[in-house]
């Protein structure tokens, strides 16, 4: 997804050093860099342009908190103006009447067939039950396509033979009405390009229906140009909400950025595949995450925050620094760890994981199985890890009811926690 824009972005990114003040001249390669990408990825020039002025003004000379560095600032702050291009919030679909009407519009070809099966799915799990009207009467396989996909998938599909597109929507209605369906979705003709017919023909089918939801179908991967129809859709039949499509393949990202600038209107949904299950929720904030690869560094950073105290932080970096970390300070992190939440979660923030996390299960008793091991160690021990032998080992296992190798497992990796933090103190690069 976006994968040369991301890439891009992470180079600009890593190129910015870690000041320890942020000043004109320092920051000034890396938000050229940023605007060259955003540019390149078809972002409008002048938002760009207005995102990078916002942050220079954000950070140059501000006073950053000690627990971020100014690279971490700048990317949160980078990370804020993405999410706000692309809506700032989650938008929830509306639902009004029984049933509630989904009318799909866009051009010929971009996945508005397949979005409205996977919609349908995708509402059935959430608890509705939906109806698919095919009403793409011109191209035949459209109406084809969208029976055998509901055959697949278990979804209703209503279809009629007939050239009256405003009949088989008005009939669909009332099937609907009659199965108590609690959600009507349309799939509407496109074509290659705007013509006038088509807009009529969904203005009417508007006016028809009253739908709760108008939802504009754009295929990413065309760029630019997808935002321009956008414009002239949003003109003649004024939608209410936006898929994109096709974000698995090798979109730049620009309709991604642009669209919700250029409409007002919020993307919903994002398509990432052609099965049915690929589709998901759109969550601005969850995308620039994606993009930037960095997990979700904002809630991270404010987690750790939340968790660590001041006084806690300067206490844990002495420590790291003289090589003097015990396991009372383990049993701390340990604490704040599961303060933080769930391992996977949390892991996923961290920048460059959320990629290799994929399928990965963390078995969350381990966390316990090493308190209960440091419980069983007499204070002693625990200042001065050093000491545990093997007769200590197997002490320590017999009071905490855990295996010898369960032991060395817990000693093993406190040992290389003190290395990869002294390391990761050392470079100063918690983030990239
Ligand atoms: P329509 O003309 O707007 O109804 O478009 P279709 O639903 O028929 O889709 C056109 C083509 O795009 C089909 O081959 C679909 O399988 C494919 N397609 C639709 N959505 C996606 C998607 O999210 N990712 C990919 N890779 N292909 C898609």
């Amino acid at each position: 997804m976006f994968f040369d824009f991301s890439k891009k972005i992470q180079k600009a990114l890593s190129e910015f050093k870690n000041y320890s003040k942020v000043s004109e001249s320092n920051i000034d390669s890396t938000l050229k860099e940023i605007r060259r990408v955003l540019v390149s990825a078809d972002v409008n020039f002048k938002v760009a342009k207005e995102i990078v002025e916002e942050i220079k003004n954000e950070i140059v000379g501000q006073k950053i908190l000690s627990s971020i560095s100014p690279k971490e600032k700048f990317i949160q702050l980078l990370s804020n103006k993405l999410t706000s291009l692309m809506g700032g919030k989650s938008s929830e679909i509306i639902f009004i009447g029984n049933p509630s009407v989904i009318l799909l519009c866009g051009l010929q070809g971009v996945g508005k067939t397949t979005f409205a099966i996977k919609l349908a799915h995708y509402l059935k799990k959430n608890g509705r039950n939906p109806l698919v009207a095919a009403c793409d009467i011109y191209r035949p396989a459209a109406i084809e396509q969208l029976k055998i996909l509901g055959e697949k998938n278990n979804i209703d599909v209503y279809h009629e033979n007939s050239n009256d597109v405003f009949k088989i929507a008005k009939n669909a209605l009332a099937e609907a009405k009659l199965k108590n369906k609690t959600v009507l979705i349309i799939d509407t003709a496109g074509r290659l390009s705007i013509d006038e017919k088509m807009m009529q023909e969904i203005v009417q089918l508007k006016n028809d229906l009253s739908p709760s939801e108008i939802i504009y179908t754009v295929d990413a991967s065309v760029g630019q140009s997808a935002v321009e129809t956008a414009e002239q859709f949003k003109e003649k039949v004024d939608f209410s909400g936006i898929v994109l499509t096709k974000l698995d393949g090798d979109s730049k990202g620009g309709a991604a950025f642009s669209i919700h600038y250029i409409t007002g209107k919020p993307i919903k949904f994002i398509s990432t595949g052609e099965k049915i299950d690929d589709i998901e929720k759109f969550h601005p904030d969850r995308m620039t995450n994606r993009i930037l690869g960095m997990g979700d560094v904002a809630s991270l950073v404010e987690k750790i925050e939340s968790a660590f105290s001041k006084e806690e932080e300067k206490k844990l970096n002495k420590k790291i620094q003289n090589n003097s970390l015990n396991f009372d300070d383990f049993m701390k992190q340990l604490s704040v760890i599961k303060k933080l939440g769930s391992m996977k979660n949390i892991l996923s923030m961290v920048p460059g994981l959320s990629s290799k996390l994929e399928g990965q299960n963390f078995d969350e008793s381990i966390l316990n199985k090493y308190k209960y091991a440091i419980q069983s160690m007499t204070p002693f021990e625990r200042r001065n890890p050093k000491v545990i032998n093997n007769s200590r080992i197997l002490r320590i296992s017999k009071g905490s009811a855990l295996s010898v190798e369960e032991v060395k497992d817990l000693l093993d990796k406190f040992e290389k926690m003190q290395v990869t933090m002294k390391r990761m103190q050392k470079s100063n690069s918690w983030f990239l």
